[in-house]
């Protein structure tokens, strides 16, 4: 473990450095609790073993900053306070400032050895509580099938994204996009074979678009594209380069032969448009998307408000 000593006592942090290191730990020392605390702030220590007595900083003072520092996502470092000092008053006021377990002065081997051991376990079960938190909420915002942004995660990036631009007074676009003829690809060769077309797609997409933007599967065999900082030239360009790279894709199948896919495409931007909800760009993308299907399919429109509708690209 890397663990942080702060002892104002020459000997006392020497004897407790020599027991740590030779239980193989990495030991960084503190002369006092300033100095603990500017090099607890550099990080990575999960144990803090502190006197309670030092000049500057005590050691209830460096835990309780330790603690403001603290947030929700960190993984709270286990801090045992050495002390002389034991009436049920010091020990309160220990706790109160956010100690988790008390040595007594001088330390014995034994009893250091089995508190850093609790310690180590209560650490050890905040990592895991921590990582499996971080899956859960990965799990919660990716798609099951495609590993792309799920619809949720979408709409989060959306107004977050649209959010940033507006405030950097750069446009934003989207580009919805729909498998040809994706009911066929079920009914003739079965799901699985329906499921394949769809991750083709997904990577297909993932692979043409530019670092920033965002891909995720809108639902069904739709999926939508946020282009932050895209005008409706640059978006088609990325819709274009989408839909060339799907169209060339051979999908094996042994019992069918070679599959071709092909897709359509809906762009929209906020350039040069009133900006209204984020919605309503994507509700534009949408009607695009359906001049495109409308106009034989594989190909992008662009939407467009005024009288030339059926842009193309
Ligand atoms: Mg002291």
């Amino acid at each position: 473990m890397n663990i942080l000593i702060a002892e104002d006592d020459p000997v006392n942090r020497r004897l407790l450095r020599k027991t740590l290191q030779n239980w193989g730990h990495h030991v960084v020392e503190a002369r006092d609790g300033l100095q603990a605390w500017t090099a607890f702030q550099q990080g990575g220590f999960r144990m803090v073993i502190t006197d309670w007595m030092m000049p500057g900083l005590s050691g209830p003072e460096l835990c309780r900053r330790i603690r403001l520092n603290e947030t929700r996502d960190d993984i709270q470092s286990y801090i045992i306070l050495l002390t002389a000092r034991g009436s049920i008053q010091d020990l309160a006021a220990g706790f109160e400032a956010g100690v988790d377990d008390f040595i007594s002065k001088p330390f014995e081997p034994d009893e250091l050895r089995a508190r850093l051991n609790a310690g180590k376990r209560i650490v050890g079960l905040q990592e895991e509580l921590v990582a499996a938190r971080h899956k859960m909420e990965q799990l919660a915002l990716t798609d099951g099938l495609t590993g792309l942004l799920n619809r949720r995660a979408l709409m989060d990036a959306l107004r977050r994204d649209e959010d940033r631009m507006r405030r950097a007074q750069e446009p934003i676009a989207v580009v919805m996009t729909d498998v040809d003829h994706f009911k066929r690809f079920n009914d003739r060769y079965g799901h699985q074979t329906g499921d394949q077309v769809l991750c083709l797609v997904a990577d297909c997409l993932q692979a043409s678009v530019r670092t920033g933007d965002q891909v995720g599967r809108w639902g069904g065999e739709e999926f939508l594209l946020i282009l932050p900082g895209a005008d409706v030239l640059q978006a088609s360009e990325v819709a274009e380069r989408c839909r060339e790279l799907i169209a060339n894709q051979v999908l094996e199948d042994s019992e069918h032969g070679e599959i071709r896919v092909s897709s359509s495409f809906g762009v929209a931007s906020t350039e040069g448009a009133d900006r209204e909800d984020i919605m309503s760009l994507v509700q534009q993308a949408d009607q695009a998307l359906y001049w495109a299907k409308e106009a034989g399919r594989n190909c992008v429109k662009i939407y467009t408000p005024g009288p030339e509708r059926h842009a193309t690209r």
